[in-house]
């Protein structure tokens, strides 16, 4: 039997299925996606158990059908995809997710290597930290061609990870091993040139989240955040989401220390954590918007490629990462939210 598993097939996001004109389709408010992102796909799925994710191996609904990121992620052949995405000048970048798999990294290069021959996108990999044991595993991808790599770091504390990714889940993953890549990753390529995911609402405080996210930032990484949103069928299906107010008090924190605007040290939190003094007036930040939109790799214009739209709420919203610049009203509902 003909298996459509990598590196001859990959997924997509639903976004860039429908980008690519595999689907038809539009997007709410017109946005537009700018970054492709891939996913390996193997028969066994990931090996991975994380208590959060639509590919944990923990999942009930069996590995049929997963979504990731709360959408669909159809298999298509990698040649069709290269061939749809050389015409379109919307795409500035791929990123290609390795999950954790003994082949991921081996077809990983293979991925790159056809991208790079083939079209001149720009090239991240969201990488598995647990199958990188050598610095030449990060070397051999950016040799292969990539410039960005992300670590998916997603919990903001040692504790929550080993709970949620870790021991605590019989999953393979070690926060510190992560860490090491992270680290790894800035000298093999380049301060900011690596950067980590965190995901707001597993359970951290604002304080926990900002200190890792300076983690991130004092060893070369920025930060590219997720909103937590509960993956049917998966362990944490019934958790809900983070409150608004603490997902737009963490952009902000964000957008301030990845700038070079503040440090989490002179930032104040209340008894239980929470974010009530940003040390420098957030006013105009507000105003601005740039701090609510999607963070991720940049494109070709130097500007976030990697959008994702609507892939951390429905897209009746209201929107947590902005895929476009927030307009009037949108930044005067943003100003609500943080009241
Ligand atoms: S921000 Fe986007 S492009 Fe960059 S590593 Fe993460 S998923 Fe990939």
């Amino acid at each position: 039997m003909n298996q459509k598993i990598s590196p001859e097939y990959v997924q997509t996001s639903l976004a860039a299925s429908l980008t690519l004109g595999f689907k038809s389709g539009s997007f709410h408010r017109n946005a537009k996606l700018k970054g492709l992102n891939l996913l390996l796909h193997y028969e066994e799925g990931c090996l991975g158990k994380c208590h959060f994710c639509g590919l944990s191996k923990t999942r009930l609904e069996g590995p049929k059908g997963k979504t990731f990121i709360r959408v669909d992620w159809p298999v298509y052949p990698l040649k069709e995809i290269i061939a749809k995405a050389k015409g379109k000048d919307q795409i500035h970048r791929v990123c290609i997710s390795m999950i954790t798999h003994p082949r991921a990294l081996e077809d990983t290069i293979y991925v790159i290597k056809q991208f790079k021959s083939e079209t001149d996108l720009f090239i991240s990999v969201l990488i598995s930290p647990t199958l990188i044991l050598r610095k030449e595993s990060l070397a051999a991808m950016k040799e292969a061609g990539a410039d960005r790599v992300g670590i998916a770091i997603d919990a903001a504390t040692p504790q929550l990870f080993d709970q949620l990714r870790g021991k605590g889940v019989g999953g393979p993953h070690r926060w510190s091993q992560y860490w090491d890549v992270v680290r790894m990753s800035a000298e093999v390529f380049g301060e900011f040139y690596a950067g980590i995911h965190l995901i707001v609402g597993l359970g951290e405080t604002e304080r926990e989240m900002v200190q890792a996210i300076q983690r991130g930032q004092d060893l070369g990484a920025h930060t590219h955040l997720f909103s937590f949103f509960p993956e049917k069928g998966s362990p944490m299906e019934n958790h809900p989401p983070p409150p608004l107010r603490q997902y737009r008090n963490i952009q902000l924190a964000r957008w301030i220390i990845n700038e070079g605007l503040g440090t989490s040290s002179r930032m104040k939190f209340d008894g239980d954590g929470t974010l009530i003094d940003f040390g420098i007036d957030i006013v105009p930040l507000i105003e601005r918007g740039e701090p609510f939109m999607t963070s991720g790799c940049s494109g070709r214009d130097g500007k976030v490629a990697c959008n994702r739209p609507y892939g951390n709420e429905r897209p009746s919203g209201p929107i947590r990462n902005f895929p476009f610049m927030p307009e009037k009203e949108d930044i005067e509902e943003i100003r609500k939210q943080l009241e």
